[in-house]
């Protein structure tokens, strides 16, 4: 597949464009590419309009847009399961099937794509189908250390979620039943009805009321999950969190949330991580920062240092003589890893000058003498203690 335009790009609008910004953008492009609106060159502003509304659709909804703004426009790579997190089901995309006639007639857009899309546009569709259903995406928040975050780790979680019921396979019918074509909608789920009004005849379209828009009837329902076809289960999954995921980022567990209807995909599972405040360690992008504490006769004379790493480690590293407090100094390479490139920040530490409040006869009797050699206090604006 060739690679995708940037969805920002796509909209015309930067990235921290408001939601009012991007539904803008996005009724200004899509009247422009509507490809009923371009007869001459019907393709390309077909091909256009689906770019328009497929970054439209992602942006628009705040968690596809994080998992955007995170991941890019493949999604998170290897990180249990295949392909990008909007991939999948494509449902909204249907202008074609829903009888749109005209435009120029329609004062407002939203009216037009609620028509337009079964009254759903944006993904929810209230209308029933009878056909395959993606099973709803489960959202949910997992607690981590800094040290995790900076590692990676991997961990077993219980989740909650609805799953195919293992009596009936899903179908909801007590075992050696089948559910049966609802004789009212012949299997279709919906009923149409031709009204005659002024305009001349009109079809709507209902749900049907016997069957509830799904097509089928049970006569004896499974008594496993109450012709439901599905059981609520706690599952024990295993996640794996890489090194330097951030907090509010989003693992995607493909296909481990609730399971599809009618041959349906399952839907995803979302993570998103929050980490832990760190006793010493803060993260800024994906450097580590560091307040390391230093005597006064180190920053005086300099010396080496041993400083604490997140991984548990110490990295030694000398300063020189003559360190005032504040001066930050920085490791190279031992911040954090980058989840979505190659790229690893740095340890930044910042040195704070303890003064001494208790001191030893002899140290005190060393200082004063030393006191004695030295400027009773510097003049205002020159920087320093002792120099
Ligand atoms: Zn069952
Ligand atoms: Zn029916």
């Amino acid at each position: 597949m060739a690679s995708k335009r940037d969805y920002y790009e796509v909209l015309g609008v930067n990235k921290n464009a408001t939601e009012d910004e991007l539904k803008k953008a996005y009724r200004k492009l899509a009247k422009k590419y509507h490809p009923d609106a371009n007869p001459d060159n019907k393709a390309e502003a077909e091909a256009k309009f689906k770019e328009v509304n497929e970054a439209y659709e992602t942006l628009s909804d705040p968690q596809k847009r994080r998992m955007y703004d995170q991941f890019g426009p493949d999604g998170p790579q290897g990180f249990n399961g295949a392909g990008g997190p909007f991939g999948g089901g494509n449902g909204y995309y249907s202008y074609t099937s829903s009888g749109f006639d005209g435009f120029g007639d329609f004062g407002d857009l939203g009216d037009i794509f609620s028509s337009f899309f079964g009254g759903g546009f944006g993904g929810k569709t209230n209308r029933k189908q009878s056909g395959p259903r993606k099973g709803a995406d489960l959202n949910l928040h997992l607690d981590i250390t800094f040290e995790e975050s900076f590692l990676g780790v991997e961990k077993e979680i219980v989740i909650t979620r609805n799953e195919t019921c293992s009596t009936c396979h899903g179908t909801g019918a007590k075992p050696g039943t089948n559910p049966m074509k609802c004789p009212n909608c012949k299997g279709t789920g919906q009923i149409k009805q031709v009204q005659n009004t002024i305009l001349g005849q009109v079809q709507t379209t209902r749900t049907c009321p016997e069957c509830h828009g799904t097509g089928e009837i049970i006569k004896e329902p499974c008594e496993n999950c109450r012709g439901k076809g599905t059981v609520r289960k706690q599952p024990k999954i295993r996640v794996r969190i890489p090194a330097g995921i951030d907090n509010d980022q989003t693992v995607v567990l493909r296909g481990e949330g609730d399971p599809g209807e009618k041959g349906g995909p399952n839907g995803d599972l979302y993570i998103t991580v929050r980490i832990k405040r760190h006793s010493i360690f803060t993260r800024k992008g994906n450097n580590v920062l560091c307040d390391i504490p230093i005597t006064i006769t180190q920053a005086t004379l300099g010396g080496e240092l041993e400083i604490p790493m997140v991984d548990g480690t110490k990295e030694r590293y000398k300063i020189p003589e003559g360190t005032q407090t504040g001066t930050k100094f920085t490791i190279r390479n031992k911040g954090f890893k980058s989840v979505n490139s190659s790229s690893v920040g740095d340890f930044v530490f910042t040195v704070v000058v303890q003064t001494p409040k208790k001191l030893s006869k002899e140290q005190r009797e060393l200082l004063v003498e030393l006191a004695k050699t030295m400027n009773e206090q510097p003049p205002v604006k020159k920087r320093g203690f002792f120099g």
